[in-house]
């Protein structure tokens, strides 16, 4: 299968060079050139599953003959082997009709690690099979880091530099990026705010010479292989609550709409369901995109569910490529809009096409501890801040439509969250045992100025791949 560029400027191609890609050099996304489909009796084979089984079926047909069969499904086999739930995405319900999702029981407790820990393995055999070593730089505000740290610890073929902004990460999030000892993982403490790291790492990827020279990749959300990887627990808990001879919906806390896009493509692939909820805290471009037609972007605020404080959500771009019915053209002129005045307005017949598989929702801070409050007192259920945002817009969808099952999907952790949770329950949720010593683990990590050249310089004297391309 072939895979192409939104904007439509780039050249088509395979899995593996997407995969080591990430963005198009014509700064549009990969999407796959036609959606394979699963017929409904491969659907009704899911049920009752293991999880690598129901991943090989999905995932497959997108790797079109990347790598064999055989060694495909051993690398799911010990990708999914680090979670600590045998179901590895199991349900938990909390009212009537109302399930949550847990997507947190990986190493880092998000379920960036659903994805990741497939993304590290696929990038590593891609390499292998063209003899070349990868430098991976990421900027983290906390969860996507510890993620991609825990992924690619030990990794032969690649190098991890994560750039987080020194003091401004938290404790748990901090120290699960320097306590991972592996000489191949870079914990870089940057003397600035995120929005520095950020900024710097879209310029070392604007610059072709230093792409080349480090053999840069990017593991943030816009690769399609993490989009791929988080299809198959819709596929898994839709089979649970009796798919697919039965419609589910989904609601999912979203910030960059890499995970909820999962969720359309399973729809595209087949899958029954009813409605895909977009939940945002107060940060709600989407939501109100869905409600006026118009993406618009505005501040940031700093809310209790971090992970979805962002100002444009990068992967929206997938759907709106599938909305305007794949014309690339019509992205450019979005796209500029966006770039020019910080905003465009969907036209109206790819919003009439959104508008059938999605709707949006938005939960305030007052919300959010409000949902984490009933959970607990309701069912002794703790919720982390992000699945509570997902649970709140959940409720009032199941509200209009309670015949339909509803999966809220929970993204982390409470541990992750303790401030939060403690705050609204009065109790806590301790860390999973492999994560109980966090707080004795040693730290190792670099503080470096918020200077592009430091920064460069310290990742030069350690990646791989610069050395192994002067030939030492
Ligand atoms: C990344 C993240 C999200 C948002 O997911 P997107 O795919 O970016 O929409 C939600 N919750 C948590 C905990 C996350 O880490």
């Amino acid at each position: 299968m072939a895979y192409l560029s939104t904007r439509g400027e780039a050249p088509k191609i395979s899995f593996n060079e997407a995969l080591l890609a990430g963005l198009a050099p014509d700064g549009g996304l990969y999407v796959p050139e036609n959606m394979p489909r699963l017929s409904p009796e491969t659907l009704r084979g899911f049920a009752g599953k293991p999880y690598a089984e129901v991943a090989e079926t999905v995932i497959a047909p997108f790797l079109d003959g990347a790598l064999a069969a055989a060694d495909f499904r051993a690398m799911l086999e010990a990708a999914y082997a680090t979670f600590r739930h045998k179901a590895v995405t199991p349900l938990a319900q909390i009212d009537d009709n109302l399930f949550v999702l847990e997507l947190f029981h990986g190493p880092t407790l998000a379920f960036k690690d659903v994805a990741m820990q497939l993304l590290g393995r696929l990038m590593d055999q891609a390499l292998k099979a063209r003899g070349r070593r990868a430098t991976i730089v990421g900027a983290t505000s906390g969860d996507t880091g510890a993620a991609a740290i825990e992924a690619f610890r030990g990794l032969e073929q690649v190098d991890v530099f994560i750039l987080y902004p020194h003091g401004r990460v938290s404790d748990v999030q901090r120290r699960q990026m320097t306590t991972v000892a592996a000489d191949n993982i870079h914990a870089i403490a940057l003397e600035g705010t995120f929005d520095d790291a950020q900024a710097m790492l879209k310029r070392f990827f604007r610059d072709k010479a230093l792409r080349e020279e480090l053999g840069l990749s990017g593991v943030n959300s816009i690769n399609f292989a993490r989009v791929v990887a988080q299809m198959v627990y819709y596929f898994t808990s839709a089979a649970v609550l009796g798919g697919p001879m039965r419609k589910v919906s989904f609601t999912v806390p979203t910030g960059n709409f890499g995970d909820v896009l999962a969720g359309y493509m399973a729809k595209q692939m087949g899958l029954p369901v009813e409605k895909l909820i977009v939940a945002t805290n107060s940060n709600d471009i989407l939501a109100r995109a869905l409600a006026t037609g118009r993406y618009e972007v505005r501040g940031v605020h700093a809310t209790q569910s971090p992970s979805m404080d962002i100002q444009v959500s990068s992967n929206f771009e997938r759907l709106l490529f599938d909305a305007v019915g794949r014309d690339p053209t019509t992205i450019r002129a979005l796209m500029a809009s966006l770039d020019q005045s910080g905003a465009f307005d969907i036209p109206p017949a790819a919003l009439a096409a959104i508008r059938a598989d999605f709707a949006a929702g938005a939960a305030s801070e007052a919300d959010t501890s409000a949902e984490i409050a009933r959970a607990w007192r309701e069912c002794e259920y703790i919720l982390d801040p992000h699945t509570a945002v997902a649970v709140h817009v959940a409720r009032k969808h199941l509200a209009r439509d309670p015949a339909t099952p509803m999966v809220a999907l929970g993204t982390a952790h409470p541990a992750k969250f303790p401030d939060a949770v403690r705050a609204a329950t009065g109790v806590s949720a301790p860390l999973p045992a492999h994560l109980a010593d966090l707080f004795e683990r040693e730290e190792r990590f670099s503080v470096v100025p918020n200077d592009e050249q430091a920064v460069v310089g310290f990742i030069r004297a350690r990646a791989r791949a610069v050395t192994a391309q002067h030939g030492g």
